[in-house]
């Protein structure tokens, strides 16, 4: 019997997100790792950010889901160039995905790479997908534990985005609380409370983000 031992399998991972990483700056194309729960606002999300850059963002996406096309096709609607991961049950994106998925983007004048990962707050943290920056999307009517229950994903990201923070009113989600947990995980990074609805939080978070592309790739600030 042959066993492969799940530590090699992510060495190689790592391995193959090194090089798509270093494609990408080598292309000055910045890549933004977005996770969360299936439902957390991913999609409307990233809707959200690019109504808000207009023209000043080139931006292009990876959608990641078992199955289906159908926030791929609503990337189409708006416009931004788009490719259709389907893992086929898989629960989670790999960096060979990306490397594939990649080679079938026109990547010329793109200045932001976003990939929507499939819907999971377990084993996408384990994944580097040769990212520059990876974001977890928490919607508040998940609750506030899931930072204490799902630490290794917040962890790991840079920035946590509290989404639908319009719904705060109807809900027991203690603000101070998750701030304070995701802060004890992951003192470095940025939190953001935004409503892709009433476009609260949305301008906080989209200059931050255009910071850190000029900081990642100064000569096209
Ligand atoms: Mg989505
Ligand atoms: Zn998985």
């Amino acid at each position: 019997m042959k066993i492969v031992a799940a530590k090699k399998i992510l060495k190689a991972n790592d391995q193959l997100a090194n090089e798509n990483r270093a494609a990408f700056s080598g292309r000055q194309v910045f890549c933004i790792n977005l996770v969360g729960s299936p439902g957390s606002g991913k999609t409307t999300l990233l809707e959200a950010l690019f109504a808000q850059w207009g023209q000043r963002c080139a931006p292009a996406v990876i959608e990641g889901d078992i199955a289906g096309q159908v926030d791929a096709q609503r990337m189409e609607q708006i416009g931004v160039p788009v490719v259709q991961i389907n893992t086929d049950g898989m629960c989670h994106l790999d960096a060979s995905m990306i490397a594939a998925a990649a080679q079938n983007l026109e990547l010329t004048g793109v200045t932001m790479l976003w990939i929507e990962n499939v819907g999971n707050l377990v084993c996408t943290a384990g994944y580097d997908l040769g990212e520059h920056l990876r974001i977890v999307a928490l919607s508040v009517p998940e609750g506030d534990d899931k930072i204490i229950k799902y630490p290794a994903i917040f962890q790991r990201s840079d920035a946590l985005v509290l989404t639908k923070i319009d719904l705060l009113p109807h809900l027991n989600f203690r603000t101070a609380k998750a701030r304070a947990d995701m802060q004890r995980l992951a003192p470095e990074a940025r939190i953001f409370e935004v409503s892709a609805r009433t476009g609260q939080g949305l301008p906080e978070l989209a200059t931050w983000l255009v910071e850190r592309r000029a900081a990642a790739a100064p000569s096209r600030s």
